[in-house]
């Protein structure tokens, strides 16, 4: 089955054709310009493509729900040219009979880890982005998680650490987890761009303080079987050991649940790595079919 998938970044767009298993078998990227112009692209790569149905995973904040009347559009985003317009509609317009699944950046790569990857089997699992932004998608007993609009896990407040001085980075919330914890946030703490400290600097056991603080409060609040983290600030592999430690310290004993006490493994990388982005948009592809 030949299925479309479009990972809508704040800096590039992914486009590719892939299966019901989550190959990818074709892919091209693009920088995001004007919302016109970047849709334009996708409609012309899909042109000739014939695919059943196209799964799109998009930076947001969104709104993903389709009893809304502004279903399919980009919402509340400061980037330029992209508030309040409807991507989907560029796309329906285009290919009217081909279901198309619509759902944030991060609840398509919750799917995708959830139908080919880290998490396959599961049902629940919590994905987040640690990168220039921060965000989380929630799969909750069998379904990705919306409620009111979508979560925004990346937005929550964090208790500072006694000797951090940094006013944060977010400027709708200044010590949100993404304010503390994003590259943009390590590189302005720190003067030094996140991809050049060194394992041994003292920013990393700050961040894993932070991010095991945050991943404290997803099992409190969610209870997911496994929780994968990507994006760039990640590719530090060693912050996995210390997150569950500083995670396991936050919950001190009240979760009495083996996942969380003991699996060295509960938190992890994604299995789909790089590649989870559009391996999530196939999986909203394939869930947009069964639909
Ligand atoms: P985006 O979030 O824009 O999709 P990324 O997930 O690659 O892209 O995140 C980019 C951020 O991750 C940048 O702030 C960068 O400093 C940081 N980053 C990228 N690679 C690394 C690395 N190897 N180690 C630490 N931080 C990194
Ligand atoms: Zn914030």
């Amino acid at each position: 089955m030949k299925l479309g998938a479009i990972e809508g970044g704040g800096t590039k767009f992914v486009v590719g054709v892939g299966d019901e298993n989550g190959q990818v078998l074709d892919r091209a990227s693009f920088p995001t310009t004007t919302p016109e112009e970047t849709m334009q692209k996708c409609v012309d790569y899909f042109k000739d493509k014939d695919v059943e149905a196209i799964g799109f995973g998009c930076f947001g904040p969104i709104d993903p729900d389709p009893k809304s009347p502004t279903y399919g559009y980009v919402t509340t985003t400061p980037k330029p040219g992209w508030g309040h317009y409807n991507v989907v509609g560029d796309l329906k317009r285009a290919f009217p009979d081909t279901p198309i699944g619509f759902d944030t950046d991060v609840n398509g790569a919750c799917l995708g880890e959830v139908f080919f990857g880290a998490a396959k089997g599961l049902d629940s699992a919590v994905y987040f982005t640690i990168g220039t932004g921060i965000g989380g998608g929630a799969y909750v007993e069998g379904h990705l998680l919306h409620g009111l609009v979508h979560p925004e896990m990346g937005h929550v407040k964090l208790v500072v650490r006694d000797d951090d001085p940094y006013k944060g980075k977010c400027p709708y919330h200044g010590t949100c987890f993404e304010g503390l914890c994003s590259g943009p946030a390590i590189e302005e703490r720190w003067g030094i761009s996140a991809k050049e400290l060194a394992p041994d600097h003292p920013a990393w056991d700050l961040e894993a303080w932070y991010i095991g603080q945050a991943m404290a409060n997803v099992v409190l609040t969610l209870s997911p079987k496994k929780i994968i983290l990507g994006g760039g600030v990640m590719h530090q592999s060693h912050l996995f050991p210390r997150i569950l430690k500083y995670m396991r310290e936050d919950l001190n004993g009240y979760i009495q649940n083996d996942a969380v006490l003991h699996d060295d493994h509960y938190i992890v990388w994604p299995k789909l790595g790089d590649n989870a982005g559009l391996c999530g948009s196939l999986a909203l592809a394939v869930d947009a079919l069964k639909k």
